[in-house]
C-alpha cells in the first residue's frame, strides 16, 4: 500500500529554496532530510499543498506567491535608527545581524542601510515579500503516532521527549 501525504502524515523531504534570481536560499542538501508533521503549520500553507497528495518518491517543483510563504514585508518592521543605539559595535555594517527586544518580545533585525548617523534596520523575515521556487523530492511517509498529533510536531531524530 503506497501512503499518500494527507493530514498527521509524517514526511521527510529533500528541498532547494531558491529566489527569482536563482540564487539557494536553503536546502537540504548536505544535511538530513526535513522531516515535518503534515497539516500541523510545521511548513509555509503553500508547500503544504504541494505536498498534499503525494507518494514516496515523488519529485516536484513549486512557485509560491509571498502571500503563501513568509507574507509580505510589512513596511512597520522596517526603522531607521541613530546609530547611538548600537553602542559597542564598532563597524555597522549592511547584512550585519542582532536581536532586539521589540514590542512583541526578541526579535531578528537585519541592517539595510547604513548613512552617516542613521541606520536602518528590517526586521522582516528575510524571505517576507519574496516569491518562492522550491524543488522538493518526497523521500518518505508514515502515519504520524497519537503522542505526535498531540503535541504537533515530529518525534524523530532530534527532537525526543
Ligand atoms: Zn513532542
Amino acid at each position: 500500500m503506497t501512503l499518500m501525504i494527507g493530514k498527521n502524515s509524517v514526511v521527510a523531504i529533500n528541498y532547494t529554496l531558491t529566489n527569482d534570481a536563482g540564487e539557494v536560499m536553503d536546502s537540504s542538501e548536505g544535511g538530513a532530510p526535513l522531516t515535518y508533521l503534515h497539516g500541523a503549520h510545521n511548513l509555509i500553507a503553500g508547500l503544504e499543498k504541494e505536498l498534499e497528495g503525494k507518494a514516496a518518491g515523488a519529485k516536484f517543483k513549486a512557485t509560491i506567491a509571498p502571500e503563501d510563504g513568509y507574507g509580505e514585508s510589512d513596511p512597520a518592521m522596517i526603522q531607521t535608527l541613530p546609530r547611538e543605539m548600537f553602542r559597542g559595535v564598532d563597524n555597522i555594517e549592511v547584512g550585519m545581524g542582532f536581536t532586539a527586544q521589540g514590542p512583541q518580545g526578541q526579535q531578528h533585525i537585519v541592517v539595510t542601510a547604513v548613512s552617516g548617523d542613521e541606520v536602518t534596520v528590517d526586521g522582516n523575515h528575510p524571505m517576507a515579500g519574496k516569491t518562492l521556487h522550491f524543488a522538493v523530492e518526497v523521500i518518505s511517509v508514515r502515519e504520524a503516532t497519537a503522542e505526535e498529533i498531540d503535541h504537533g510536531h515530529v518525534h524523530d531524530g532530534s527532537h525526543h521527549h
